[in-house]
């Protein structure tokens, strides 16, 4: 067993996006040095590695609205500082759906945005001009506008976004949303990390003892290590509940999986200056007689033959003279566990793609001929009940977490490190901090609230 007697101040168990932007708040904030960053893995490999790589401000909630607002503008602070480096772009979330009087999505918007709603939200109906609308034509971060705009004119949706359906009635343009390579984010941070003296050490954390400090048993290939830490971060992601074992705790999380594809659009049915879009109206796919037949006898496959929820997503993906598209559909709701192999559907291609292919119709010539070199993939939404991250003290005197991000955690990460360093650090909190901890669950007003609420907001 080697031992490592220097020890450190703080040791964070998980490198993918969230232990690393704890690290580098850290030390950005507060000039910890002596930080050790611990995964079996190379940095970002695991979900991180599979994010959609989206982000928007757009909530059911106003603190997630805030949360992700405040996570957006530390994203575009390394943007300006890094010559866009991490390749901010803003064409926006378009949010569409065939109802022509969406007066709950409307109210979700109004709750969201809050006292700044009546300044933000622009609602374009009728014959009136539309000069207050800017079309999407530049993936420019910088000079995107910032609110939504609510399209209800069929004659201006058909003129913005004329690869949609026909019967597409109302578009809800979130603006202040976009892509970004969280990859180069972490990256970019690990450099800022290393450049201050932390380090990376590769080794799976077995066993935790002591408090304060703690004494980690890390297996690596040169055999068992050990390291002192005054405090311990579990961003551990999908294994949160892992790590809070080895400390005798449990965590209210669960690990749903979650698909996407990406192919080359030879046909050039997606335009390249397309928002990303989600179809947010269920629908029951499409199938022949024998098809609907042979899927309805199986119990596995039933559900397709029914109605599914909405939720569908499309964009188009990479440089703006590519070709590459991705489509994603988060329908799965059953949790399964991260240590057993990936729960991948072979089917899920083609089941994302007839359901694109409701709004997109051209997309509809890929059925059954998607391209060969098509990239299916997936990870787990490590998740609470009710959709919110975990952020802050866990019940063990210096230990905390950084987790549950669901299918947020690239948009969220730098929120995310900046609000746990200020609690590690005793720093000043911001308003919404306790509400993302732990602590939201002995407070019943709020979970009473998160339980009423419609919608989770989850992609
Ligand atoms: C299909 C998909 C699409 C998504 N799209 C988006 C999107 O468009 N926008 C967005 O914002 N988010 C998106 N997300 C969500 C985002 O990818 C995750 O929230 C985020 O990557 C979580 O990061 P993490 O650091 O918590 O977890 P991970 O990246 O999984 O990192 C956790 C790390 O902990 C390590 N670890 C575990 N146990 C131990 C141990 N005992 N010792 C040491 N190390 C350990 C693991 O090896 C791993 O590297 C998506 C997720 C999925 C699955």
């Amino acid at each position: 067993m080697n031992s490592n007697r220097e020890g450190v101040d703080v040791a964070i168990i998980g490198a993918g996006s969230i232990g690393i932007a704890v690290a580098y708040y850290l030390v950005r904030k507060y000039g910890i040095a002596r930080i050790a960053l611990i995964d079996p893995r190379d940095p970002m490999s695991l979900t991180s590695a599979q994010s959609g790589e989206n982000y928007r401000n757009w909530w059911p909630h106003p603190i997630m609205a805030a949360y992700t607002n405040d996570s957006i503008r530390l994203m575009e602070e390394i943007a300006s500082e890094t010559g866009n480096r991490i390749n901010m772009t803003r064409r926006g979330y378009a949010l569409v759906t065939r109802n022509s009087d969406p007066a709950d999505l409307i109210e979700d918007l109004y709750r969201g945005y809050r006292e700044a709603a009546e300044s933000l939200i622009r609602i374009h109906r009728g014959r009136r001009p539309h000069e207050t609308y800017q079309p999407p034509t530049s993936a420019d971060w910088e000079s995107a506008p910032d609110g939504v705009d609510v399209l209800c004119d069929p004659e201006l949706i058909r003129k913005t976004f004329p690869a949609y359906a026909p019967d597409v009635a109302t578009v809800l343009h979130v603006r202040r949303a976009g892509s970004i390579s969280g990859q180069q984010l972490g990256q970019f941070m690990l450099e800022a990390i290393k450049a201050m003296g932390g380090r990376v050490i590769r080794g799976e954390v077995l066993c935790i003892e002591g408090v304060m400090p703690f004494d980690l048993t890390i297996k690596t290939d040169d055999g068992p290590t050990r390291l002192s830490a005054d405090r311990v971060v579990n961003a551990a992601g999908p294994y949160l509940r892992d790590v809070a074992k080895l400390l005798g705790e449990d965590l209210p999380v669960s690990c749903v999986y979650q698909q996407k594809i990406a192919f080359e659009d030879r046909e050039g049915v997606v335009p390249r200056n397309l928002p990303f879009t989600i179809d947010l109206d269920g629908q029951q796919l499409t199938w022949t007689e024998e098809e609907r037949a042979i899927l309805a006898e199986d119990p596995a496959t039933a559900r397709l033959t029914e109605f599914m929820p909405g939720g569908i997503h499309c964009r188009p993906d990479g440089a703006e003279d590519g070709k590459w598209i991705k489509l994603g559909w988060a329908f799965n709701g059953k949790a399964s566990d991260p240590r057993e192999a990936d729960p991948i559907d072979e089917q899920y291609p083609d089941i994302v793609l007839r359901a694109a292919s409701r709004l997109q119709p051209k997309l509809k010539s890929y059925i059954g001929r998607l391209p060969r070199g098509t990239h299916h993939y997936g990870g787990y939404y490590t998740m609470t009940d009710e959709n919110w991250p975990l952020i802050g003290p866990m019940r063990t005197n210096g230990a905390f977490v950084a987790g549950a991000l669901s299918g947020f955690g690239t948009m969220a990460a730098c929120a995310t490190g900046s609000i746990c360093a200020d609690w590690m650090m005793g720093g000043e909190l911001v308003s919404y901090a306790k509400t993302l901890s732990l602590s939201r669950y002995d407070d019943p007003a709020i979970m009473a609230e998160l339980a009423a609420l419609q919608s989770r907001g989850m992609l």
